[in-house]
């Protein structure tokens, strides 16, 4: 099968194995798993916060920030197809108690402006704005790089009106490594980061938020509620470590990939997407002589697994366990499939 419906597939590499293997163990909700300390402190290195803490998973990685920013019957601004918004099962609302504000971005980006008339005013009527969320790469919009001047943009306008800015920064080394921009230039526009060590990277299991140390103090707090502390997590942050500091730059090969990918498929009749909106490890496409459901499951017959984005667009997400030569026999089998339709 040639995998292509996330890059949360990736297997660990051998010498994360190896790393697992070795890993120097302790009680991590004591502080004492030295090797999920030696790893908070090189994430929160790479992103240039004072702190970081591993968490189990991306979604609880936001929804600690959110939780750690707001108090309930606050509002959250947001982009409209944000993971936080459209994928965590409004675990903002249900947990924090917070109102999203979801704005339309522009592929993934959210307009300064826009946030800026958005922000509330002292009114008894209205839910005072809390937090703004971010999102680079932005899945949704095809994995696109939100530009540091954007981003740059919101944090000035959150900064003007004393506000916290989260990124979700999933993918934040898929963002630098296709941009040239350093991840910690990105992440000065924040006041916290979540970012995926189990994507792209290639780890088992794990995210990382990072921030201040009074954030993460308080961030601590709010994984333990949640169920979050864990014992000996060096176990699987031993995998995080060799994906921080070995995995990063051949991000650039998945895409590569998608780049290969979205050139076959933007020379095919049947299939609509913008080919420019490719600058990561991520292909949307529309078809548009079959139904998504069609090409997806006539692409499975073929051994390509994709998935589906609602309600009209499938995805195909290039990463370190799928080659070039999968890639052209992925072009191959959609040319076959929309030639038959
Ligand atoms: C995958 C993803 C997450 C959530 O990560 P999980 O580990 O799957 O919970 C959050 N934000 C974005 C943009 C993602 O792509």
């Amino acid at each position: 099968m040639i995998d292509l419906r996330s890059d949360t597939v990736t297997l660990p590499t051998d010498a994360m194995r190896k790393a697992v293997f070795e890993a120097e163990v302790g009680d991590d909700v004591y502080g004492e798993d030295p090797t999920v300390n030696r790893l908070q402190e090189l994430a929160a290195d790479m992103v240039g916060k004072e702190a970081a803490l591993l968490v189990p998973s991306g979604t609880m990685g936001n929804q600690i920030a959110v939780l750690t920013h707001c108090r309930p019957g606050t509002e959250v601004i947001l982009e409209a197809d944000s993971h936080i918004y459209y994928y965590e099962a409004a675990a903002a609302s249900v947990f924090a108690g917070v109102q999203p504000r979801p704005l339309p971005g522009k592929r993934g980006s959210l307009p300064a402006e826009l946030v800026e008339w958005a922000i509330r005013q002292d009114d008894i009527h209205l839910p005072p704005t809390s937090l703004i969320c971010m999102e680079n790469t932005h899945n949704r919009a095809g994995g696109t790089v939100v530009p540091l001047e954007d981003m740059e943009a919101v944090y000035d306008v959150a900064c003007r009106h004393d506000l916290p800015v989260h990124l979700d920064g999933a993918r934040i080394f898929n963002a630098s490594i296709a941009s040239g921009v350093a991840v910690k230039e990105f992440t000065a526009c924040t006041t916290s980061v979540q970012f995926c060590l189990s994507k792209g990277l290639g780890a088992p299991v794990g995210s990382i938020i990072a921030g201040s140390l009074d954030f993460i103090d308080e961030a601590r707090r709010w994984r333990k509620r949640l169920g979050g502390g864990m014992r000996q997590a060096g176990i699987f942050a031993a995998a995080g470590v060799v994906a921080l500091e070995t995995m990063v730059e051949r991000l650039a090969e998945d895409h590569a990939n998608a780049r290969l990918l979205a050139d076959g498929l933007a020379a095919m009749k049947g299939i609509v997407f913008n080919p420019d909106d490719v600058e990561t490890n991520i292909v949307i496409v529309k078809p548009t002589t079959l139904s998504i459901r069609e090409l997806g499951d006539e692409l499975e017959k073929r051994g390509i697994l994709t998935v589906v984005i609602e309600p009209d667009r499938i995805r195909f997400t290039t990463n370190k366990d799928v080659s070039r030569i999968d890639i052209e026999k992925t072009i191959e089998a959609v040319k076959e499939v929309l030639g038959g339709s």
